[in-house]
């Protein structure tokens, strides 16, 4: 099944709803960094909620959130834009932490539950969009769903769920996000409350075959939704060589000139998707060249 996210809406247009399989996207992260499993649940749940924070967005509009916690994961920083693409890495992929009381992954313990997540949106204004609210949770959903809260004043309910493999590869994931419209009646939010308390995990629905929509037929229970339209979404970096050789001109000569004596090369790699980009000595001289002008 390929990933896709759904928005509908829901009780007369008062509830904007999303949900998504994002279970290639989340594999696909977890090969390229190699997270181990606790590091790929924390890493797999921001992909996730990034995705969905994501499907606000129009077009070319971007957003950065950035979860800095004091566990051991360290940072998780996820990019999306409005065209369903997501990137992102965690800082300390090797984490693998003993299961928690209730028997589930600990993300809590992993990303820790002091810090800041911040969300930083580029939506083609003059200055971008900032948002910052402390971590409550940890355990990522809440921390999403407190964002949303307090930042961007939209009462939420957002829910991540990474089912991981025994030899760490990504069984499932995937997760919704329900935002409710000015104006809803206390009964909405009341009903919403109540269903939600009964959802299973939605990497467990994944993992039973159920699709996007069936993830919404399920929360909103019989009551009528309109689904709006589906789209694809998908891990993707634009990284290039000719970006790192650009990044690399702005170290300077002397910089350059060292890594040719020293290293006789030099050796990039892409933080947000792990590909490595290598520069001999005949194209670091080229890259000198760029900058003195010269011509031999
Ligand atoms: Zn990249």
């Amino acid at each position: 099944m390929k990933d896709y996210l759904v928005k509908a809406l829901a009780y007369g247009g008062y509830v904007r709803a999303y949900a998504i399989n994002a279970t290639a996207v989340v594999a696909e992260a977890q090969r390229r960094h190699d997270t181990w499993n606790t590091a790929s649940a924390a890493l797999g749940r921001s992909l996730v909620g990034g995705l969905l924070l994501g499907a606000t967005l129009k077009g070319d509009d971007k957003m950065t959130v950035k979860i800095q916690g004091d566990g051991p994961a360290g940072a998780i920083i996820v990019d999306s834009n409005g065209k369903g693409d997501i990137k992102g890495y965690i800082q300390n992929p090797h984490v693998s932490l003993p299961l928690n009381d209730k028997g589930k992954i600990d993300v809590r313990g992993a990303v820790g539950t002091n810090g800041v997540f911040t969300v930083i949106k580029d939506l083609g204004l003059k200055e971008p969009f900032s948002g910052q609210t402390p971590i409550v949770s940890g355990e990522l959903g809440d921390d999403f769903t407190y964002y949303l809260a307090v930042s961007e004043q939209i009462p939420s309910a957002v829910g991540l769920s990474v089912l991981v493999d025994t030899d760490d590869s990504i069984k499932t994931a995937g997760g919704f996000m329900l935002q409710v419209m000015p104006g809803a009646s206390d009964e909405v939010i009341d009903a919403l409350e109540e269903r939600l308390k009964h959802l299973p995990n939605v990497s467990s629905l994944l993992e039973e075959g159920k699709t996007p929509e069936d993830i919404l037929e399920i929360i909103f229970d019989g009551e009528a939704i309109m689904i709006l339209e589906d789209s694809p979404v998908q891990f993707n970096c634009e990284c290039s060589k000719e970006k790192f050789a650009t990044a690399i001109i702005t170290l300077g000569t002397s910089e350059i000139q060292a890594m040719i004596d020293e290293d006789h090369g030099a050796e990039a790699v892409c933080s947000f998707c792990g590909e490595k980009y290598y520069f001999d000595e005949p194209e670091l001289e080229a890259l000198i060249q760029e900058i003195t002008g010269e011509k031999e």
